[in-house]
């Protein structure tokens, strides 16, 4: 799925954060840009607002805003939010037909892990994206029901971070929100203590944890002690009453200890709201690694139906996220969830006659580069 095109860009001289549409009439709103068809008229009054066409010449009388001769723009919906920067990059930030928008706080982290699908950058982006952020919240639906902030590692924004919670939740009341945080930091009380501050029931904090052992878990991040600030984080944040999921992918380095993973959340985290165990996505580190981290999913459905069974079994809402329903077992099948976000989901040729395809997760686009040999159509509807 696209998400970003481009084009020349006339007088765009600050990124523009603002709604999309086709329609003149909604341009009484300041917030919006106008899509143009590529036989509309470009005339001088389209120049009171920002413009977007795949049109290869503006009007020379034309004085306004405009990016031109983009490649591309039926990706684009209407009421779908768009970044427009100065290059004539056309970023979609927000899709309106969409339940898995997220917004990417910083691409900084303070951890490394061998498989990360967003390996960090050293760049401060931190006050950049803010102020995009802070423009793009107000202008998100009200009934937006869920949203996801994800990076890098979001408590690296420090204050901003909690500025940034402050606004979501007078803006969007109503939004389940989901952080993506490596959790360290929570391992400093006062900050899990002003997470609480921001009093948002809303909010969910997915943890990843990867060993019950400590050198494995610090070697999966590859940093000293991620492990002891993880679970302290984890135990501050639950002090407070935050909502938290443990994450934990599964691949060859985490499937050994599986098993005793589950039973060390049994027995020291049972607090937790609830557990996923993910399938991997090849991209990012995880290709750099692919040797150390490939493992079937076929090969470790015995030790993922023992742990998810003896959480859900115990109390701990273990759920499976991002595996096709042909490789687990059926015995698993309730626990599964259609999870892959839609902008980087694929179906396979084999699926096209699978009878479960309507029940079925799918797979990540990236899984044309690695994927399990056991993909395989059901050839009647197994449910
Ligand atoms: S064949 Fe495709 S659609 Fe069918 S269960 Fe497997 S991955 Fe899903």
């Amino acid at each position: 799925m696209k998400l970003r095109t481009k084009g020349i860009p006339v007088n765009i001289t600050e990124p523009l954060v603002i709604k999309a549409t086709r329609f003149k009439f909604k341009l009484t709103d300041p917030n919006y840009c106008l899509i143009l068809d590529e036989n509309d008229p470009i005339n001088e009054e389209n120049g009171s607002y920002v413009l977007l066409t795949t049109s290869a010449d503006l009007n020379k009388n034309f004085m306004g805003k405009a990016v031109f001769r983009i490649n591309e723009l039926s990706h684009i919906f209407e009421d779908d939010i768009l970044l427009i920067g100065q290059t004539g990059q056309i970023k979609t930030l927000y899709r309106v037909n969409s339940r898995h928008n997220f917004i990417l706080l910083t691409e900084r982290c303070n951890s490394n892990c061998l498989m990360c699908s967003q390996p960090p950058k050293d760049r401060n982006d931190i006050e950049f994206l803010h102020d995009i952020h802070k423009k793009l919240i107000p202008l998100i639906p009200k009934n937006c029901y869920e949203l996801t902030l994800t990076g890098g590692e979001p408590m690296l924004l420090g204050t901003l971070f909690f500025k940034l919670l402050d606004l979501i939740k007078i803006e969007l009341p109503n939004t389940e929100v989901h952080i993506l945080t490596n959790g360290r930091l929570f391992a400093i009380n006062r900050y899990a203590e002003k997470l609480s501050e921001v009093n948002n029931p809303r909010i969910m904090l997915g943890i990843p944890l990867y060993s019950d052992y400590y050198q494995t878990h610090d070697h999966i991040v590859q940093c000293k002690d991620a492990y002891y600030q993880t679970i302290m984080g984890i135990h501050n944040l639950k002090r407070y009453g935050i909502r938290v999921e443990i994450r934990v992918v599964i691949h060859k380095l985490t499937v050994p200890r599986l098993f005793k993973l589950s039973n060390f959340i049994y027995r020291n985290l049972p607090f937790v709201d609830q557990v996923v165990f993910m399938g991997l996505e090849i991209t990012g580190f995880t290709l750099a690694n692919l040797s150390d981290l490939w493992i079937d999913p076929y090969d470790y459905m015995e030790e993922l139906e023992r742990s998810v069974k003896f959480l859900n079994e115990r109390g701990v809402n273990a759920w499976i996220y991002n595996t096709p329903l042909c490789l687990l077992p059926e015995s698993l099948w309730c626990y599964n969830k259609n999870s892959i976000s839609d902008w980087k989901n694929i179906f396979f040729e084999e699926c096209q006659k699978c009878a479960a395809i309507d029940k079925c997760g799918g797979l990540f686009a990236s899984s044309t580069i690695k994927h399990s040999e056991y993909i395989k159509a059901f050839q009647i509807d197994p449910t």
